[in-house]
């Protein structure tokens, strides 16, 4: 999906607001290292 930079971006994990700096992993937007640690190991054996 082609979504503008612009818009409002949430953290994938904890559902915050990213005001700062995101933090891009696997396709998707974290506020933080660590969620984006805590985001991607969450859904790593999903099997999707
Ligand atoms: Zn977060």
């Amino acid at each position: 999906m082609a979504e503008p930079t612009t818009e409002k971006l949430k953290c994938a994990y904890c559902r915050d607001e990213i005001t700062d700096k995101p933090v891009k992993k696997g396709g998707k937007v974290y506020c933080c290292e660590a969620c984006a640690f805590q985001g991607s190991q969450a859904k790593a054996c999903d099997g999707r």
